[in-house]
């Protein structure tokens, strides 16, 4: 659909979106979303928009401006983003330089030629690319630098909290030490808790297409950790690598104080949903896409209030909603699922936090408050502590609430 043309009165004289923080470094690597002309490339959407379903950036005009109120807006309501791979925030550009850094020679000649190439199929032709870059992580500091200018970039989106999720496995097969990765991660996180501002936590993925006994190493290691890791969760590939031989090790999490939280229902059934509901147990279902078709689970997910971390601009790059207007966000929003809008792998998809929302505003016809409804789910369903959340659910409450009429977008 189109947006409204008009200007949407409840977004009238929004606030200037908040700059990147003070101690940003480079402004001009700090990317401003889908407004942000400086990081448009030539002939590619804006933000680094790549995958072909990428709506090219329009002319000037209502929709235009409409949906920079739109961008506005959401960056200046507190969220928390709690479906994020740290590995797949690794632009082309860190790419390029982390390579340089251990001298591995990369398979394109620019950054702009290996954004061209994060196209793709399906979620295994993503998963291809995406293990292949991590061969430059290498040391504590590659780490330090992946998780630093991820949260450079959730600042400038208005991210307030972040649970960042990292594939212990996909380094320790590569003979990575475990320490290496998370002191790393550590290191950058903290760097960028002191300049923005924005609180952390991380959970650690056990890959569901490897051994159930390698997970049972990775998980013994977390246990080690329990300082600075805060949940485990289960990634990868879903079809054909189903989530039940898993579940003694989310029971035993769970045991040790540990969230647990699982892929499901992104490439595969709504069983695979079911699964992690009733056989891992989780707290929290990461997509969650394929349970909208199921009304009896729909209610479940809303009886207990079972948040879904959704990740629109993945699913529709990976073919799992090709069309956006499809997408089930908005109609389980309705039926009341305590649905989240995340960004998944952020530099494969084509947008960040803002870009997401944007992007479901558009496509599913949302207003005002469904977006504030978003971002009152995320921060509900974080693991902040309760002081903290409250602050920002009060803050969110007065962003939401200023302009007169606090119109739904004009519709
Ligand atoms: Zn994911």
């Amino acid at each position: 659909m189109t947006p409204s043309t008009s200007q949407p009165p409840g977004f009238q004289g929004a606030d200037a979106p908040p700059e990147a923080p003070a101690g940003a470094g480079d402004p001009a690597e700090v990317p401003t979303g889908a407004g942000g002309p400086a990081q448009a490339a030539p002939g590619k959407g804006a933000a680094g928009q790549t995958h072909g379903a990428s709506p090219a950036p329009g002319p000037a005009g209502g929709a235009d401006a409409a949906e920079a109120a739109v961008r506005a807006f959401v960056r200046r309501l507190p969220k928390a983003e709690l479906h994020l791979h740290i590995e797949g925030t690794l632009e082309p550009e860190l790419l390029f330089e982390l390579a340089a850094r251990h001298g591995v020679r990369l398979p394109w000649a620019t950054p702009d030629e290996c954004r061209a190439a994060r196209r793709f199929r399906d979620l295994q032709g993503f998963l291809d690319q995406y293990y292949a870059a991590l061969d430059v992580l290498r040391r504590r500091e590659d780490f330090r630098d992946l998780a630093a200018a991820f949260l450079r970039r959730a600042a400038a989106d208005g991210t307030r909290h972040v649970e960042a999720f990292f594939d212990p496995q996909a380094h320790l097969i590569r003979g990575i030490p475990f320490a290496t990765v998370v002191d790393g991660l550590v290191d950058g996180l903290r760097e960028g808790e002191r300049r923005y501002g924005l609180s952390w936590r991380l959970i650690a993925c056990f890959l569901r297409d490897r051994p159930v006994a390698e997970a049972a190493e990775v998980l013994d290691l977390v246990l080690g950790r329990r300082d600075v890791i805060a949940g485990v969760g289960l990634d990868s590939a879903e079809r054909d690598h189903p989530g039940a031989p898993f579940a003694p090790l989310f029971a035993r999490a769970r045991q040790a104080g540990l969230l647990t939280v699982a892929h499901a229902g992104e490439e595969g059934p709504v069983d695979s949903v079911r699964e992690a509901l009733h056989v891992l147990g989780v707290q929290r279902v990461d997509h969650g896409v394929a349970a909208a078709g199921d009304p009896v689970l729909v209610n479940e997910l809303r009886e207990r209030r079972v948040p879904l971390t959704m990740c629109p601009l993945s699913n529709r790059a990976l073919g799992v909603t090709p069309d956006l207007g499809r997408h089930p966000l908005k109609r389980l929003l309705e039926a009341g699922v305590p649905v989240t809008v995340n960004s998944d792998d952020p530099a494969y998809f084509g947008g960040y936090l803002v870009d997401n929302y944007v992007a479901v505003w558009e496509a599913l016809d949302l207003g005002r408050e469904d977006l504030v409804t978003l971002a009152r789910n995320s921060l509900e369903a974080s693991l902040l502590p309760a002081d903290r959340r409250r602050e920002l659910l009060e803050e969110l409450a007065r962003v939401a609430g200023d302009g007169p009429g606090a119109d739904p977008v004009g519709r």
